[in-house]
Formats: C-alpha cells, sequence, structure tokens
C-alpha cells in the first residue's frame, strides 16, 4: 500500500518536472520577448518565475513536501498567467494557457484541490477576458465568449472525470493489495501499515498496545483428513470467529498459512491474553460441521506488548513467536504472555 502511494507520488513529481522545464524554458523566451515589446514587468516577473521553476527542479528531487512545493508553486504560475491576460498590449492568444489550468490542477494536486484551483482561475480568467478583449460587436462577443466558457468547461469536466475514475482505480488496487484473498482480511503488507498507525497513536495517547500471533493446531491433519477445499473453508471460518472477536481500533490481518496477527490498541501484554481467552473459548463453542461431522478447532497464540518486548513490528512477532513456540510445546489450544502459559478448558 505505502508502495503504491508512493508511485503515486513519484508520477506527480514527474509531471511537476515536466511543467519546471517547460515553465523555466517558456519564461526565458517570453521575458526577451517582452523585453522587446517594452512589457518591463512582465518581463521580470517571467524572468523571476523562470529561475524559480529552475530551482524548484532541484528541490522536488528530494524534498518529502511535494504537495507544499507544487500550491507554492501553481498559485503564482496561474496568477501570472491572470496578470498577462490584464495587462494591455498582450495577445488574446494568451488565453490557450487558461486552458491547461484545469489539467495541471488535477493532475498535480488531486481531485478535490484540482477541482476548486480549476474553478477559481478559470471563471477569473474568462472574466478578464471577457472585459478585455470583448469590445467588438454583440453577437460576435457572445460566440466568443461562450466559446472560450464551453472550451474550459469541457477541459475541467475530462480532467475531473479522469482524476476521479483514476483515484477510484488506485483505491480499489491498494485495497485488493492489501487484501488476503482467501479470508478477505488484510494481509501482511496491510498490517504493517497498520502497525505503523496504530503504534504512531499508542504514543500519541500513551496508550499500550499489544501484539499477538495465533496459529491453527494441527491444521495439517485437517487438510490430510478432509482435503484442501475443507481446510480453505476452516481458514474462513476462523477468520470469522477472529474477526467477531476483534475491536473495531484492533487490527486483524492473515500472515500466511494458517497464522493471523492481531493488533491490540489500548491493551497491555495482560489484557490480550484475556481477550483472546475469550475469542479461545469462542472457538470452541463453534467448531466446523462438515457433511454432519464436527471438527474442533483450536488455536496457540503468543502475545507481546509495544515498549516492554520491543519497538518495532519484526522484534515483536517475533516474541510473540517464541511464546506461541512456547504454546505449542505446552500442549497447545492455550494463550502465552510473558513467557507464562495461560490455558483454559
Ligand atoms: P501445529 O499445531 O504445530 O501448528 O501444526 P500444523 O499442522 O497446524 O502446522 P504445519 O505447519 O505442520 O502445517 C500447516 C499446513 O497448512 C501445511 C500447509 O499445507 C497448510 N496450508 C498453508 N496454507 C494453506 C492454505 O491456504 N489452504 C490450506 N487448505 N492449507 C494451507
Ligand atoms: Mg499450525
Ligand atoms: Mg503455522
Amino acid at each position: 500500500m505505502i508502495v503504491s502511494l508512493e508511485q503515486s507520488q513519484q508520477h506527480r513529481r514527474d509531471v511537476l518536472r515536466l511543467l519546471l522545464w517547460i515553465t523555466f524554458i517558456g519564461g526565458c523566451l517570453f521575458s526577451a520577448v517582452n523585453v522587446i515589446r517594452g512589457l518591463w514587468w512582465l518581463a521580470g516577473l517571467e524572468i523571476v518565475y523562470g529561475l524559480f521553476s529552475l530551482a524548484l527542479i532541484r528541490i522536488i528531487r528530494t524534498t518529502a513536501h511535494i504537495r507544499v512545493w507544487t500550491l507554492a508553486y501553481l498559485i503564482p504560475f496561474f496568477s501570472i498567467m491572470m496578470y498577462a491576460l490584464y495587462i494591455p498590449n498582450t495577445s488574446s492568444s494568451t488565453f490557450v494557457w487558461i486552458l491547461t489550468i484545469p489539467v495541471l490542477s488535477y493532475l498535480l494536486l488531486g481531485r478535490k484541490v484540482g477541482f476548486w484551483s480549476s474553478l477559481v482561475f478559470v471563471v477569473v480568467g474568462i472574466v478578464i477576458y471577457h472585459f478585455r478583449f470583448m469590445t467588438g460587436d454583440f453577437p460576435l462577443n457572445v460566440a466568443t465568449t461562450l466559446n472560450i466558457t464551453l472550451s474550459s468547461i469541457a477541459m475541467m469536466s475530462f480532467a475531473h472525470i479522469y482524476e476521479r475514475n483514476r483515484e477510484m482505480n488506485e483505491e480499489r488496487l491498494l485495497d485488493l493489495a492489501g487484501t488476503d484473498r482467501l479470508t478477505g482480511l488484510a494481509n501482511r503488507m496491510k498490517l504493517v501499515e497498520s502497525f505503523a498507525r496504530l503504534s504512531a497513536l499508542a504514543s500519541r495517547n500513551q496508550v499500550p498496545l499489544a501484539v499477538a500471533l495465533v496459529d491453527l493446531d494441527f491444521f495439517k491433519r485437517i487438510n490430510d483428513q478432509y482435503g484442501h477445499g475443507v481446510g480453505d473453508e476452516t481458514l474462513c471460518h476462523s477468520a470469522e470467529l477472529l474477526k467477531s472477536g476483534t475491536k473495531t481500533t484492533d487490527m486483524l490481518a492473515r500472515l500466511g498459512g494458517e497464522e493471523f496477527a492481531l493488533i491490540m490498541l489500548s491493551a497491555t501484554g495482560l489484557n490480550a491474553v484475556d481477550h483472546l481467552e475469550e475469542i479461545r473459548q469462542l472457538f470452541h463453542k463453534h467448531p466446523m460441521w462438515v457433511s454432519g461431522q464436527k471438527i474442533p478447532i483450536t488455536f496457540s497464540a503468543g502475545v507481546a506488548e509495544l515498549n516492554v518486548d520491543g519497538v518495532d513490528l519484526d522484534t515483536l512477532l517475533s516474541k510473540a513467536d517464541g511464546r506461541l513456540y512456547l504454546a505449542k510445546r505446552s500442549g497447545r489450544d492455550c494463550v502465552v504472555s510473558v513467557d507464562e502459559v495461560y490455558a483454559g478448558s
């Protein structure tokens, strides 16, 4: 998930880099032309902005605040377009630049900010154009204003639809990339991302956080005795039981095979054991049924606590794994936290 979002940022970085080169080259060329035409203010603005673009090309290569720099670049860029359209002696063809506003806004700022940026600058651009250049005869005026308004609306609509579909597809792909196909639970990749978020939340609110590793007992026997299909059903059944015992603030994932992980916010190691004990009882109450035959399912679990057993997910999972191994050695169907075995009936 994180990888995909970074790719999306990289895509925006590439578009921005190209735009910066175009602005730098365009700024130098237009500045030279406007010096010859005696438009000193505009020539000065263009050369300063061209140099600013050149400096930004270096900055955006490494900055983590790409959005802030994009806004710092685009707002003055669009404002210069408005100014160029407003001052006397500039050509009416300056308006063609206004048509790039929706495309650049949506591509670089996303759907929401892109919409407002396009709307504000395009409307201002049309109003300026109308009052500066529409001095000719009446019906021609209306036709020209209608032309530029409709072409601007068309550009904005195309950009909006494109960006909305792109964002929806990105969300769908991110969802798929973070989901375990068999059980529909989160997968390991999503777990890593959620841990970063939940552990930051735990530190900020100064609450504990526990991580548990859950492994079904003698699962291979189910596969061997009833077949892989029943094995898969058992995994889905177990996932449902685990899910029904998980709070909405917690995070449940299938790590692979018959192994699951649970991140519990605001839970110490001991709270986590109590919680897993409840889920363990739930497994006892709800065995699998295959063709009228009962298949009991049990699990063993190991628990670790943030800041007590470690601060990163790998360390916590490895601690929990050591305790899970202890639970298996102690006869299975039990939970281990801080190297003590908690077993029930
Ligand atoms: P233990 O109590 O020690 O954990 O024993 P176990 O049999 O549960 O564990 P073991 O590691 O020996 O076997 C796990 C089995 O899970 C082996 C593998 O074929 C099976 N398995 C892994 N992924 C899947 C899956 O997606 N579907 C099914 N049906 N089986 C799977
Ligand atoms: Mg197992
Ligand atoms: Mg296993």
